[in-house]
């Protein structure tokens, strides 16, 4: 199948839904024939940014190096879906500006809504202060100003979400056909 490569990005607070709809992504898209990578960023974490933490500069990093691999996958027309918090405007920015094809979706859900989910039990510990630096407790989330798609997972289904990634992904492709 001809494909245009491009990277989605998926950014959100932790426990957004990122990694439900990035992974449901890919299913899709590898079921109609894609040929498709995905990198969540917790798994990411224990390779390619291994030993990396979480202060600004650790982040950054970590999201740079996630771009660079992005950008390469891209280059070579791989459909590549991040999912990672990346919650720096400027670095988002600067990974989109060497990608190329990117497309920016903001996995949106209130900090209420992640903290009851608490998917992972780490908002408890934040709040417990047995983790510091955590993202919307400890640690700043800047939200893309300008998303090409914006999912609202604490009041849209997950089919929804995936939806709305899918067409916009239609949309590009076709017009870059
Ligand atoms: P993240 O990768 O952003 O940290 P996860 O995908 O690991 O988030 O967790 C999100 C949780 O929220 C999952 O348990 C998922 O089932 C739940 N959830 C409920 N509604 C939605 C929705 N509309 N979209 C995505 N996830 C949802």
């Amino acid at each position: 199948m001809k494909q245009v490569g491009m990277t989605i990005w998926l950014t959100g607070l932790s426990g957004a839904g990122k990694t439900t709809i990035g992974s449901e992504v890919v299913n899709r898209l590898t079921t109609q024939g894609y040929k498709v990578e995905f990198l969540d960023g917790d798994i990411v974490r224990t390779k390619l940014t291994k030993g990396l933490g979480f202060s600004k500069a650790d982040r950054d990093e970590n999201i740079r190096r996630i771009g660079f691999v992005s950008h390469l996958l891209t280059k070579h027309d791989v459909i590549v879906v991040v999912a990672a918090i990346s919650p720096y405007l400027e670095v988002r920015q600067e990974v989109r500006q060497l990608i190329g094809n990117f497309m920016e979706v903001y996995i949106n859900a209130s900090l209420d809504t992640c903290e009851q989910r608490d998917v992972k039990g780490l908002y408890k510990k934040a709040r417990a202060g047995e983790i510091t630096s955590f993202t919307g407790v400890t640690d700043p989330y800047e939200p893309p100003l300008n998303p090409d798609v914006e999912c609202w997972t604490d009041r849209e289904s997950i089919d929804e979400s995936v939806q709305k990634v899918l067409q916009k992904f239609w949309d590009f492709q076709n017009v870059n056909d």
